[in-house]
């Protein structure tokens, strides 16, 4: 499969896309997968059971979430953490994991069964791969998010079973929820599914029911219970085929309430109910100790009585069938739900020729599972033990529904919440769900054309689902910018509304709204604040920070190009100018110069007092232009290191110019220019003064490149060693003599001229006026 474009979001189903069974579904967005449950398909046995693993290559896999325990969702995982590639992690909720592991040890022991059965070897995984990946699964607690590598999730209660759960998955802003199997009914130990706080993009919701209505709950269990005492009383035998955890728990609530009930009416322990499950024996202490995570209704039954609801006064345990005293009316609830195999087909083969015998199916059957074939009412069934030999059906067949998936009123309601522009569905036949996808497009028909238009798919297993993404961005402020917007909300100011782009660059300079809320009537308003937007790509997270704090929050970023522009006020003549910054760069380019000011300087005798104000451009550097026109010079260069440093080094002179003494002495024109003849002479009169001035001029000029290698003022009043200085530029390099005023090595001819320029300015500069 190619690499998704970086906006196209892709599903991807392996399993229980138009079908019910093996659900296992992927998520790509911004190159990170996400893999939606691990199932087994309940009417296959071994490879056959498995989603299509080949068609997807798992070692993409960032993490695997597991809605819930049950093997149509869970069975295949430790298959695929030990037998393929898959390096992902794994998470479920913590009941969850805690029957996942019962279950599957019992799951590796049927399949075993029935693998020495068929003489064939078809074991997905052994004991000895669900201990070793056992331990790799990771817990989520329910209303908790997890963030996997930019990938955030959080776990909802679903309702369906113990532990089980709904996941919204957050990728750079775009947000998934996966219903996973979810029942939106208050039933009598789980709470009801939940709508998460947050929108979603993308809804992936099961549609197991279709268009299908459930009774209410009332008659339901008013039906099950009167159709279970009238044929017990009639001395008929009752079998309940249940999935081992989950409804068989619910159920027995519903029964031994009633067998509670009404014992006198049942001869008062003469009737007994059994359940067949080592398996449900075990994990009762699991339901005990998630009591807290049921609803309100078991826990007060649990704090009040101080005694385990799940431990049932009128229902027995049945270790194996052997033990089984089977000599009048009972009631038996037995697993697999399906009739498959194990100890409820046995009993089904038992019972079934008798017509006084019934079946009551409470869960979902799968299409072809015994289950389903016996909705049929056929005359006979084919024995699981010896396929050549057949049993003859002539006891009741019932059904009536527990099974905690929505019906499509719930399942409505519910997305109408969600209010998703997108939804996929899974976990149905195609027959339903093609029914449920054209109820939901009549329901969301006056959308059609309109930017809230609801798209529907029913993809196929290994059929893309591909959808596009503007790619909506959110934006976290940091630092000092959430103060600016904490006066933007207490400020009585207009506010435009705000603009959000799509960002191209890691960082830029943009605009965002910020801080929405709601206003007293209603409206959104909105606050303009500037900052910079700064992307992580591997997160997604977006920061919008204010310049000033840039470097704090993100010092690994660095910075764009920048025009910059610093205007200062001159009170001298252009023509000084020109000469200090001569002095200071050497050649210097005239680009406007009007009154011809640059060329005054070479005449000898120029009288500088009269000249007419205009306007002189030069370039310095090649790359800041310096703008004089009457009292203001405008300085323009690209932000960077060095034209930064030279753009201060010229304002400092632009802001000097008019005190320098050379410039007194040039305007003043006391004195003649001297030719620096004297220099050895000027050495003479107080060294160490003058030395400090002239390196004083150089510390200006160069900042932190130049060194003075000079100790203290004695040490060079007792001595006959020289005293120097060194500028260091990158590579380039020149050591200047102060004691004799002469470079005395340099690298770089640039560089020499420069040093040069100072030093003359500097003898300038501590020439005793005359
Ligand atoms: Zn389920
Ligand atoms: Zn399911």
């Amino acid at each position: 499969m190619e690499q998704p474009r970086s906006n196209s979001f892709k599903f991807f189903s392996l399993g229980g896309s138009n079908e019910v069974g093996r659900s296992s579904h992927m998520l790509q967005y911004k190159n990170k997968t996400v893999m939606l449950d691990a199932g087994v398909h309940p009417a296959y046995q071994g490879y056959a059971s498995l989603p299509f693993y080949d068609e997807f290559d798992l070692s993409k896999v960032d993490i695997l979430l597991i809605s819930h325990f049950h093997v149509d969702h869970a069975a295949s995982l430790p298959y695929v953490m030990q037998k393929t590639n898959f390096q992902g992690r794994v998470f479920m909720t913590h009941p969850t994991k805690a029957i996942y592991r019962w279950l599957l040890r019992d799951f590796v022991r049927v399949t075993s069964i029935g693998n020495s059965a068929t003489g064939k070897d078809e074991n997905l995984y052994t004991d000895e791969d669900l201990a070793e990946s056992f331990d790799r699964i990771e817990t989520i607690d329910y209303h908790s998010t997890v963030d996997v590598g930019g990938i955030k999730f959080t776990a909802y209660h679903a309702g369906h079973v113990l532990g089980a759960a709904m996941f919204q998955i957050e990728i750079a802003g775009l947000r998934v929820l996966f219903t996973g199997d979810y029942s939106r009914e208050l039933d009598r130990h789980l709470n009801s599914a939940e709508v998460p706080p947050f929108p979603s993009d993308v809804l992936i919701v099961e549609s197991t029911f279709g268009t299908a209505t459930h009774e209410p709950r009332i008659n339901r269990e008013r039906k099950l219970t009167q159709l279970i005492h009238s044929t017990v009383t009639k001395g008929g035998r009752v079998l309940l085929p249940v999935f081992a955890l989950g409804r068989a728990q619910e159920l027995m609530l519903i029964l031994d309430e009633y067998w509670s009930q009404h014992a006198e009416e049942l001869g008062s322990g003469q009737v007994p109910i059994y359940y067949a499950s080592n398996l449900a024996r075990k994990c009762m202490s699991v339901f005990q100790t998630y009591v807290n995570m049921m609803n309100d209704n078991i826990r007060r039954k649990f704090r009040d009585s101080q005694t385990n609801p799940f431990v049932f006064k009128n229902i027995s345990y049945l270790k194996n069938i052997d033990e089984f005293q089977d000599f009048g009316p009972s009631v038996m609830l037995a697993s697999p739900g399906m009739l498959q195999n194990g100890l409820s087909r046995e009993i089904l083969e038992r019972w079934c020729p008798e017509d006084k015998n019934l079946v009551l199916i409470t869960g979902y059957s799968v299409e072809g599972t015994m289950a389903k074939f016996l909705m049929l009412e056929p005359d006979t069934i084919p024995s699981i033990n010896n396929p050549e030999i057949t049993v003859p059906r002539r006891c009741q067949i019932e059904e009536i529904s527990f099974a905690a998936h929505v019906d499509f009123q719930e399942n409505l309601e519910f997305i109408e919440k969600i209010s998703a522009p997108n939804i996929v569905l899974v976990h149905g036949e195609s027959n339903p769900m093609g029914r449920l996808k054209s109820a939901l497009l009549s329901n969301f028909a006056s959308l059609k054309g309109t930017d809230q238009e609801v798209h529907v798919y029913n993809p196929r297993n290994c059929v893309e689902v591909n959808l596009e993404f503007k790619g909506i961005k959110v934006a976290k402020a940091v630092g000092n910018i959430v103060d600016e917007i904490q006066r933007g909300e207490t400020a009585e100011v207009k506010r435009e509304p705000a603009k959000v782009e799509s960002l191209p660059e890691t960082a830029q300079e943009e605009q965002s709204n910020q801080g929405e809320r709601e206003h007293p009537n209603g409206a959104e308003e909105e606050i303009v604040v500037s900052g910079i937007l700064v992307s992580d790509e591997k997160n997604f997270d977006l920061n919008l920070v204010s310049l000033t704090d840039l470097r704090e929050h993100h010092n690994k970023l660095s910075t764009t190009v920048l025009r910059e522009r610093q205007t200062v006020h001159v009170d001298c003549k252009k023509e000084l100018i020109y000469w200090h910054l001569c002095q200071m760069f050497g050649d210097i380019e005239v680009l406007e110069d009007p009154s011809n000011v640059t060329n005054m300087l070479k005449e000898e005798d120029h009288d500088f007092s009269n000249e007419t104000e205009d306007k002189l451009v030069l370039q310095i550097m090649s790359d800041i232009k310096l703008i004089a026109v009457d009292n203001s010079a405008t300085l323009e260069w690209t932000q960077g290191l060095i034209s930064d440093a030279v753009a201060d080094s010229v304002i400092a002179i632009l802001m000097s110019v008019d005190s320098a003494p050379a410039s007194v002495k040039m305007t003043s024109r006391s004195c003649d220019s001297h030719n620096h003849q004297n220099v050895e002479e000027l050495i003479q009169q107080d060294p160490v003064w003058k030395i400090k001035q002239i390196s004083k001029l150089f510390q200006e000029q160069f900042g932190d490149s130049f060194t003075l290698l000079m100790n203290k003022d004695e040490d060079y009043k007792k001595n006959d060693e020289d005293i120097s200085g060194i500028i260091t530029i990158g590579k380039n390099m020149a050591r200047v003599n102060f004691s004799q005023l002469k470079i005395e090595e340099c690298n770089s001819n640039p560089l020499k001229g420069r040093v040069e320029q100072i030093l003359n300015m500097g003898i300038d500069l501590v020439a005793p006026l005359c």
